[in-house]
């Protein structure tokens, strides 16, 4: 394990929890900021949550649970949160000008020297890095959702990233548990830049009536030994973010490899978001 460090997680959402979580499991002190009550409230319940389920399945005792949960303190002060910190590590909406907005106070309010990693999953982190006075600092750090469960940390190195950022950071990655891949910045990685275009793929087939969505994922699982198909997957991870990310990549590259596929498209206006709305290609 790595020296024991300060870190700030911003965003409690989702993926805010679930980070705090993981650097609070490797022994780190961490402050988790939200933008309101409720929302802080939300995720540190989360964690408790999910700390229980490793107490029933004996996985780990109460006591390191409570010595876990303790090692994370709640916040609506970003800029106070964020003071003595060694890293932050961002992860609220995906949205740029929100990133940009939170990066410019974190340049002013984090110590000199500090890692601010933002985990966003296709917005480019040099872009991000542009708010601030210290993009050789900046480093894209996408975990996967569940954090404590998934392996992967994908690490973007900016246009201006330090190779000692980069470093810094894997090391951290590497001692939470988890096993890097690096990527340069380009839109949608290299994790969304191939998984899109498959879930794609799988929407244009279903468009073009080649299959059924059942025949469709289970070729997908059983051929190629994924844990779920395509539209299984898109599902999960949300069609509205599944249709941004494709949008996204289509414009930066201007490539039509990346054009979304019509039913997707209309799924979202429809409110079809997968799982989060209770029917996407499937109804839960
Ligand atoms: P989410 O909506 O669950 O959580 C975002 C949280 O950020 C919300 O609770 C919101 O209140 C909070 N927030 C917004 N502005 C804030 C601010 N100024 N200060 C503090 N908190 C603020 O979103 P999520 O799914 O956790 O996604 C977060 C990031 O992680 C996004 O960039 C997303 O692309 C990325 N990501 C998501 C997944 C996934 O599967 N959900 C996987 C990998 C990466």
């Amino acid at each position: 394990m790595t020296e024991s460090l300060k870190v700030a997680v911003i965003g409690a959402g989702t993926m805010g929890n679930g980070i705090a979580q993981t650097f609070a499991a490797a022994g780190h002190t961490v402050n988790l900021v939200e933008v309101a009550q409720d929302g802080l409230d939300r995720g540190l319940a989360t964690i408790r949550k999910s700390l229980d389920r490793f107490v029933k399945k004996e996985k780990m005792t109460q006591e390191q649970t409570d010595e876990i949960f303790a090692r994370v303190t709640g916040s609506l002060d970003m800029e106070g949160a964020v003071a003595d910190v060694d890293m932050v590590i961002e992860a609220v909406f995906e949205n740029e000008a929100v990133k940009k907005e939170i990066f410019k106070k974190l340049d002013k309010a984090a110590p000199a020297g500090c890692i601010l990693a933002t985990n966003t999953s296709s917005i480019s982190i040099t872009s991000i890095a542009s708010a601030t006075s210290r993009p050789q600092d900046v480093v894209g750090m996408h975990f996967m959702n569940p954090v404590p469960l998934m392996k992967l940390v994908e690490l973007i190195r900016g246009e201006k990233t330090t190779d000692e950022v980069v470093a810094r950071t894997k090391a951290i990655a590497e001692g939470v548990g988890k096993t890097v891949g690096v990527a340069e910045d380009y839109a949608g990685f290299i994790a969304n830049r191939i998984l899109m275009p498959m879930i794609n793929e799988a929407a244009f087939s279903l468009y073009e009536g080649i299959a059924t969505r059942e025949d469709i994922d289970i070729i997908m699982k059983l051929g190629m030994n994924h844990p779920m198909g395509p539209l299984t997957l898109a599902d999960f991870i949300g069609i509205d973010v599944c249709v941004n990310i494709l949008d996204y990549m289509y414009e930066q590259f201007g490539d039509p490899k990346f054009r979304c596929a019509p039913n997707m498209r209309r799924m979202v206006q429809a409110g079809k978001l997968g799982r989060k709305s209770g029917e996407g290609f499937y109804a839960y």
